[in-house]
């Protein structure tokens, strides 16, 4: 047998790599390697995970005594070194019910059989593409897709797209592939979901510097995933899709664009939106806010050309942008005043910024097996976990605060950190405690935000603003706050999904009325009257309690490539999803998401519109989501033939 020519270096090697490593998961490894279950007894038993209170990071380190550590780390040492030295073959990869029994050893509790199955394919374990690539047994070269965005979910659809080797051409706004990462470049701007999850499943990175990447590392592994998915030659840059209208007679789209080249109209067989939720700034609707004399910014749309340095600033907005930014800039600022609309929940970030150390870079890179158990690992430790504080009791009392035990623990737990963060300013504390329960708002992951109000250059404001002035902004109570720049943290235009594109389906139904401020899509895919159009991350599929908006859209992708597939093999020339079908999926993601802490009726966010509805939530847990977009179903869906083309 040859060596291992991935495991590189000696035992020496070895020995230093593994002090770093996670030790449930190099169990895992062991147990696969040497195909036994020998691993996965008492002895071995990892500690049960556990959060400290509030905290959304919990321990997953196993907690084993120093000698059962010694074990483990001097046991792999032994077996990865033969697989390296050509003495030990890789056994096949787990099925699913060894999977299962592993995790569930791995996390100290019991992983459920669904879970079980996603996981295969989030590891890679099993190759969730076989169920549509079976369907496609060739490919018609002049089924063309069009894909608005080049973003997180446009990149990701059209790696599967070219692999499978049909036509597709991406519209992009910018001059880059990235979207958010690439458009949000705003001080300390990163990701709150750890890494190892937010990335593709399919094109995993074991070299994240830490836990919780910072926007530049980001926008790097997106950019570098164009290169590596061949898809950078798709894209039209700086080009924007004005229209689309649906041709019912060719069952085609008629997409116009507006770019470099002047306008012109493409033509595709299917239409997939990729635009996210999160990508048109909304700008407050203040009087006044156009007569601000110094320089004035959204955060989205940074200004590296000023310098904040000595100046004094104020930031409109306490959601997740300003929680990021404001340390940063407060810690150059002369001064900074911040202006809060309502509070929102903040949790403590245990290990927010801890780099991943060079063994576990190296067992992510070289140890067989190890990334995916990691990956798995991160899903189960982090994914889900939190939704024993999201769902309500079923006894539940609309206006309580708590909803739950677990939330109100929480909601303790939280206001212990307020406290503390605070420290001498304890007039804030009564402001910073929210209203609504744990995870009515999107819960904020901590960037030192309540030491930052502490500092001394740093006011909180809870009067409402009345306008704003050439010299700074006018609170309720008379007070102008003189300041030389004004950033708006003001959060964007979520509820408006597809906003400005005008889209055209059936009958001359126009997209934007059809919807109006409640936009609903079969799985947050599919709408009824708009034949071949495909959202990804469209209503209701956001997802906010501890999962990655990546697997999200992984799961849309998957199902939307089953239609592609089936539009392509099946000489179907168009599918429409049946209003009935739709209007009871759209009913039973409203039920939930009235039991659900962002549904709250005591709480407005992004993620309502004005008249109280979820809009951009998913009311799933990840792994009921799925097994929701798992499967296609052509019933579902009003079908037209070529013939009928
Ligand atoms: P946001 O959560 O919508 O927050 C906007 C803030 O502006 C809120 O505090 C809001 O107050 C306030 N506001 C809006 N209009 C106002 C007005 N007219 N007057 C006064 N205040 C006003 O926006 P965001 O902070 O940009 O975050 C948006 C989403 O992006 C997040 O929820 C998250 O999903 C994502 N994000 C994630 C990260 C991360 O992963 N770490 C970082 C940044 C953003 P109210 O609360 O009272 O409405």
């Amino acid at each position: 047998m040859a060596p291992h020519a991935s495991i590189p270096g000696d035992d020496t090697d070895l020995r230093r790599a593994l002090q770093e490593v996670n030790l449930p998961s190099l169990l895992l490894v062991l147990a696969s390697l040497t195909d036994s279950d020998e691993w996965l007894n008492d002895h071995f038993q990892p500690a049960p995970i556990e959060a400290p209170e509030g905290s959304l990071f919990p321990d997953d380190s196993g907690r084993f005594t120093d000698k059962v550590q010694n074990e483990i780390r001097e046991a792999a040492v032994r077996i990865i070194g033969e697989v390296r030295d050509g003495k030990r073959a890789i056994p096949a990869a787990p099925d699913q019910a060894r999977l299962q029994r592993m995790l569930s050893f791995s996390v100290a509790e019991e992983v459920n059989e669904g879970y079980a199955a996603m996981l295969m394919e989030e590891t890679g374990f099993r190759n969730r593409d076989a169920q549509w690539q079976d369907t496609l047994q060739s490919v018609d070269p002049d089924f063309q897709v069009l894909i608005i965005g080049a973003g997180m979910s446009g990149l990701g659809i059209a790696a599967k797209l070219k692999a499978a080797g049909i036509n597709f051409t991406i519209i992009e706004k910018n001059d880059q592939v990235g979207g958010t990462w690439y458009e949000n470049t705003y001080p300390d701007c990163g990701v709150d979901t750890p890494n190892h999850y937010y990335s593709y499943s399919f094109n995993r990175n074991p070299n994240w510097s830490g836990y919780f990447s910072k926007r530049d590392e980001l926008h790097a592994y997106f950019d570098a995933c164009a290169d590596q998915f061949d898809v950078r030659d798709h894209v039209r840059f700086n080009t924007e899709v004005t229209e689309a209208r649906y041709d019912e007679t060719n069952h085609v789209w008629r997409v116009e664009v507006s770019g470099p080249d002047g306008t012109a109209t493409l033509t595709g067989n299917a239409l997939v939106s990729a635009v996210g939720q999160l990508n048109r700034p909304a700008l407050p609707d203040i009087e006044g806010l156009e007569h601000f004399a110094g320089e004035m910014w959204h955060s989205a749309r940074w200004r590296d050309d000023v310098d904040i340095k000595g100046k004094g600033v104020a930031v409109i907005g306490t959601g997740c942008s300003c929680v990021q930014l404001l340390p940063r800039t407060a810690a150059v600022a002369e001064r900074a005043v911040v202006f809060q609309r309502s509070p929102h929940w903040v949790a403590p970030a245990r290990d927010y910024y801890r780099p991943v150390e060079d063994g576990q870079l190296w067992a992510l890179n070289h140890i067989p097996f190890y990334a995916a158990f990691h990956r798995a690992r991160m899903i189960l430790t982090f994914g889900d976990r939190s939704w024993p504080a999201v769902v309500a009791d079923p006894e539940w009392d609309q206006p309580s605060l708590s909803m739950n035990e677990v939330n109100h623990g929480m909601r303790e737990a939280l206001t212990g950190f307020i406290k503390d963060g605070l420290g001498e300013k304890t007039h804030y504390v009564e402001k910073c405690v929210p209203e609504f329960p744990v995870w009515g708002k999107r819960l904020i992951v901590d960037n030192g935000w309540y030491e930052t109000l502490a500092r001394d250059n740093v006011d909180l404001i809870t009067d409402a603003i009345t306008k704003i002035v050439p010299e700074g902004v006018v609170t309720a109570d008379g007070t102008l706050h003189e300041v030389d720049i004004l950033i708006l943290a003001t959060g964007f235009q979520s509820n408006n999904f597809l906003w400005p594109i005008a889209i055209q389906g059936k009958d001359g139904a126009v997209l934007s009325e059809v919807w109006g401020e409640s936009a609903n899509a079969y799985k947050g895919i599919s709408v009824p009257g708009f034949p071949n159009l495909f959202c990804l991350y469209g209503p209701n599929t956001n997802i906010v309690h501890g999962g990655s908006i990546i697997y999200q859209v992984e799961c849309q992708i998957h199902y939307v490539m089953q239609a592609i597939s089936a539009l392509i093999n099946r000489s179907i020339a168009a599918i429409d999803v049946k209003r009935e079908v739709n209007a009871a999926y759209n009913e039973r993601v409203q039920s939930i998401s009235r039991t659900l802490a962002w549904g709250h009726p005591g709480v407005e966010s992004w993620y309502k519109n004005s008249e109280g509805r979820v809009v951009n939530n998913s009311p799933f847990s990840l792994q009921e989501y799925w097994s929701v977009t798992h499967e296609l179903s052509l019933e579902d869906y009003e079908q037209f033939t070529r013939a009928s083309a």
